[in-house]
């Protein structure tokens, strides 16, 4: 096809960036409809009079705006232009913005999280692919007894600014949460956080230089992965199996690379939901100590076990004062609250609070005088108790779904607390196919693959059971088995040969 771009060699905007904003304007404007082949770079480049490498860089960089798609043997076709508000076609705007952002904003910037957050309000879908609470169990009414009682008390100093550090009377109850779970600390070892994902960011501010080393082990919570991304560090992984980290391959890593920081998850981690071995858990506060490294260890989940012995946190265990510990509310009690903590020693929680400051001055003060309350009255404990006789529940209702369903070559093991059962699909199937066949079947998962540095290739899925009530699991798991048999290869069906169909994830 022609391409009609008419470029200004007197113009101050390169070349390039000229035949990116012009093909962007069409495709905006619909004249370039989804599914059209652009012409070959050469030729493009010839008929513009230019050099190929010019049209090389523009064709790139629509790539990475998501505008084009380029296959071999394919040529570089038109995708849907991207747009937020129901399908309707935004207006192009005068300036090239994904060309402003940062250079690591634009390649760091997974839309997963969000993509997930919207699946989980949609209808239609069983959504397994969130890492959220029940709705159906949310203590509302404890929360708006505690409310009620916050009434007369609601004044200044609850709805004023609060130290960064958050609310005095708040780190003492977490402090005392804390030490229930055996963790020795005290209030000033304690920083309130907006959420613990902001835990993550501010590890990620406070310790890593582009190019400085982060360990993980693979494989791993995305959004951790996504905030070491955003600080461009070099994030080396390493393998786990079934007891956690592969600890003597932590040993040569930290003996060649002299990583800022160890990011672990050891108790029913996000996404596989498997527990770090005692033995491991030593080890790696040997080599931790050894090695001068500090551990960061992400501990959202481990109230919630529903059979088997507890394991003590890393934190616990810490006697060499190398963990900073890292938790949440979102698992164990509201999301919405955007409440999190860490316990780290304390020149680390002032750093910490130093960054913090210029994020967002502190969390929110009424939310955290409401946990006060709730921590005070034992209220979180008893819900604990409560919300874990649905999870293991409904953790057993999807085991049991895919002991009946599941193809031949899937493996997963029941975890024994958490939010995940972690898949590994047959080697047959194609990881594709599988995305536009769940989401024909309405059935939603995350795909295990973002949870790796690099794409591992291999093909597992991530399932929740915590959030889909208890009579979706089992529709929900045979329609994901159905369109996992779609998706083999040899199998016949047609599914995702169509253009466009929207990943669910
Ligand atoms: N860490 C892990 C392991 C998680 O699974 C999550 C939530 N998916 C977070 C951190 C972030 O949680 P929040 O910011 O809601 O506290």
């Amino acid at each position: 096809m022609l391409l009609p771009i008419e470029l200004d060699a007197h113009s101050a905007v390169p070349i390039y960036l000229q035949i990116v904003q012009q093909v962007r304007q069409r495709i905006a404007s619909g004249e370039l409809a989804e599914g059209t082949l652009l012409p070959p770079e050469r030729t493009l480049a010839k008929s513009l009079g230019v050099n190929r490498s010019t049209v090389v860089s523009a064709y790139r960089e629509l790539k990475r705006s998501a505008l084009v798609e380029a296959r071999v043997g394919r040529g570089t076709t038109v995708l849907a232009f991207p747009s937020r508000h129901g399908g309707r076609v935004e207006q192009d705007s005068s300036l090239p913005w994904r060309l402003l952002f940062r250079e690591s904003v634009r390649q760091g910037s997974d839309p997963l999280v969000r993509d997930l957050l919207e699946m989980a309000g949609r209808e239609d879908v069983i959504p397994f692919s969130v890492g959220l609470p029940s709705p159906d169990l949310l203590p509302l009414a404890l929360m708006r007894s505690v409310a009620k009682a916050l009434d007369g008390e609601l004044g200044p100093a609850s709805l004023l600014q609060c130290p960064t550090e958050g609310v005095p009377e708040f780190r003492e109850e977490l402090a005392r949460w804390m030490h229930r779970q055996e963790i020795q600390c005290s209030a000033g070892e304690v920083l309130v956080l907006s959420g613990s994902q902001q835990g993550l960011d501010l590890a990620a501010r406070v310790f890593l230089d582009p190019q400085d080393v982060v360990v993980v082990d693979e494989p791993t919570y995305f959004g951790a992965l996504q905030a070491f991304r955003g600080a461009r560090a070099r994030i080396i992984p390493v393998p786990s199996d079934a007891e956690g980290m592969v600890t003597e391959v932590l040993e040569s890593v930290l003996e060649r690379h002299r990583p800022k920081f160890i990011y672990t998850l050891p108790t029913f981690k996000n996404p596989v939901g498997g527990v770090m071995s005692l033995a491991r858990r030593r080890h790696l506060l040997e080599l931790a100590a050894r090695h001068q490294v500090p551990v960061l260890e992400d501990d959202p989940y481990s109230p919630l076990r529903y059979d088997g012995d507890a394991l003590p946190s890393l934190k616990a265990m810490d006697d060499k004062g190398v963990v900073i510990y890292l938790s949440t509310f979102s698992k164990i009690l509201f999301p919405g609250l955007r409440l999190g903590w860490i316990v780290a020693p304390e020149p680390v929680v002032r750093q910490f609070a130093l960054v913090k400051q210029s994020v967002d001055l502190h969390s929110d003060t009424p939310g955290q005088w409401m946990m006060t309350r709730f921590l005070k009255e034992g209220l979180l404990d008893r819900h604990i108790e409560v919300v874990k006789e649905h999870y293991a529940r409904r953790r057993d209702l999807m085991h049991q779904a895919l002991q009946r369903t599941a193809p031949k070559g899937m493996r997963w093991e029941r975890p024994e607390g958490g939010f995940y059962v972690w898949c590994r699909l047959p080697r047959e199937v194609e990881r594709s196919r599988l995305i536009s066949a769940a989401a024909e079947a309405g059935v939603s998962f995350l795909p295990g693959w973002s949870c790796y540095v690099e794409d591992p290739g291999t093909s597992f899925i991530r399932l929740n059971f915590s959030f889909p009530r208890e009579d979706q699991i089992e529709p929900g798991v045979s329609r994901l088995m159905e369109a996992v048999a779609r998706s083999s290869a040899g199998s016949r069906s047609t599914v995702g040969s169509g253009v466009g169909t929207r990943p669910i994830v």
